[in-house]
């Protein structure tokens, strides 16, 4: 994906989306709003990790952006189950395979790779052809759906973050330590703002909600009242 890239996005007859650093809350957003404005909720983080996963178990080269890219060309990614929160790759639920250390490690360095994000922002942008969408990730708002009704850009403290994550993990049954979950989440954040393809930004229009003292309702709330305030009759 270059700046050069078309920007075709106007399909989606209603799109939100939600981008920010690992742990500053999307995902529970994410498919908290789409839940509550019943839309079709994309976890695009989801799909770079699905394509990680991939060339890790087929024994692909990572250096290899070529390789790389032909598996993100020959994978089918959808999502599905309730709230479409299992992330299925060619038939099977890769939902626990993508959430392990090994892929996050990985991840950022193929997520960077332009042939990679041209094809997930072709995927992305289909996925949302037609249908009311929530998407979230870290260049939604700003590269896949720029002209979406209504953007959120989402931060926290990165000790905040970091705790978030431990969390997850814990509940998925990895133990790992706080300090370790806070250095993998900044080191993917570095990667993610500084590469030259679709870094993580805050996209223009955005609005930006620190979610560091909020709980899931309050930051809702936030959203609602600015999609309520449009004259939109989302919920
Ligand atoms: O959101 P999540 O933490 O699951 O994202 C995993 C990784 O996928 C990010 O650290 C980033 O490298 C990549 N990603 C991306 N663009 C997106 C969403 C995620 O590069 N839109």
């Amino acid at each position: 994906m270059t700046s050069k890239t078309p920007i075709n996005d106007s399909s989606s007859i209603f799109a939100v989306t939600i981008d920010g650093p690992a742990g500053s809350g999307k995902s529970t957003m994410a498919r908290t709003l789409a839940k509550k404005i019943h839309a079709t909720m994309v976890d695009t983080g989801a799909m770079y990790r699905t394509v990680t996963a991939k060339v890790i178990d087929t024994g692909q080269d990572p250096e290899d952006e070529e390789a790389v890219a032909k598996v993100a060309r020959g994978i089918q990614i959808y999502f599905a189950g309730e709230d479409s929160t299992r992330t299925m790759a060619d038939g099977v639920d890769v939902s626990t395979r993508i959430r392990r250390p090994d892929v996050n490690s990985l991840v950022s360095k193929i997520s960077a790779y332009p042939l990679v994000r041209q094809e997930m922002t072709r995927l992305q942008r289909k996925m949302a052809e037609g249908v009311r969408v929530v998407m979230e990730g870290r260049d939604t708002g700003s590269v896949v759906l720029p002209s979406a009704r209504f953007k959120f850009f989402l931060v926290a403290g990165p000790s905040v973050r970091a705790e978030r994550r431990r969390l997850e993990m814990a509940q998925a049954g990895d133990n790992t330590r706080r300090e370790e979950v806070l250095a993998e989440i900044m080191a993917r954040d570095q990667m993610d703002s500084q590469r030259a393809t679709s870094p993580l930004v805050k996209p223009e229009g955005a609005v930006e909600i620190d979610t560091s003292q909020l709980d899931i309702d309050e930051v809702l709330e936030r959203m609602l009242l600015l999609i309520v305030s449009d004259g939109c009759d989302a919920p």
